[in-house]
């Protein structure tokens, strides 16, 4: 099984549950509508991969910063960032015949994590960036969510159980795009503007 680190604890998650459109810029840069319900797809144990990889069995893949959350206990213990990588092309054709999205999103490797820093009751408001080769690319704000964390967690557990170590991505912000190899990701994540982790990645 592959695990996440979480403060100085390896956990293993079962699953990685994915909230699809929740920022209305990232909406709006793929000619998405805004759904009625939340979209949700999960990933399994073994998408999680610790290389950040261009490419896919030939297919190009892109990158979409995420703000996620470690659950323990029904409650989310634990904040970091991910890459939720993704076959563009794959998924347009998947959408447009209305079949599932896993061909595009859960294979090996197609979701990385920073290492998990512990959630207090004082963190709130957060937000993060993506740069690539230094310059930036993506931002995301917890206040500009469609769907808050609490709130997302509410409507996965009231169908799906939960696991210990499980990961919630909450979505990516507007900048979405392709992974070029040799490029260098760097992610920062702040809880009230304070910087609480930083990690890189370089793609291969
Ligand atoms: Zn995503």
């Amino acid at each position: 099984m592959n695990s996440i680190k979480v403060a100085a604890e390896q956990m293993a998650p079962s699953k990685v549950v994915c909230v699809g459109r929740n920022y209305t810029a990232h909406i709006a840069e793929l000619n998405n509508e805004l759904p009625e319900q939340m979209v949700l797809f999960n990933k399994p144990n073994s998408a999680i991969g610790t290389q950040l990889l261009a490419t896919h069995n030939n297919d190009v893949l892109h990158y979409e910063t995420e703000l996620c959350f470690v659950v323990k206990n029904k409650r989310l213990v634990g904040i970091g960032l991910g890459l939720d990588l993704t076959k563009r092309e794959v998924q347009a054709k998947l959408k447009n015949k209305g079949l599932p999205w896993e061909r595009a999103k859960a294979f090996d490797g197609s979701v990385l994590f920073t290492p998990f820093v512990e959630l207090s009751d004082d963190m709130q408001h957060f937000s993060f960036e993506l740069t690539i080769n230094q310059q930036l690319i993506q931002q995301g704000n917890s206040d500009f969510m469609l769907h808050t964390p609490a709130q997302i967690l509410a409507e996965i557990t009231d169908f799906m159980h939960l696991e210990d170590g499980d990961v919630i991505m909450t979505g990516t912000p507007a900048g979405v795009g392709e992974v070029t190899a040799g490029s260098v990701f760097s992610v920062t994540l702040y809880a009230n503007e304070q910087c609480i982790l930083t990690h890189q990645w370089r793609a291969q």
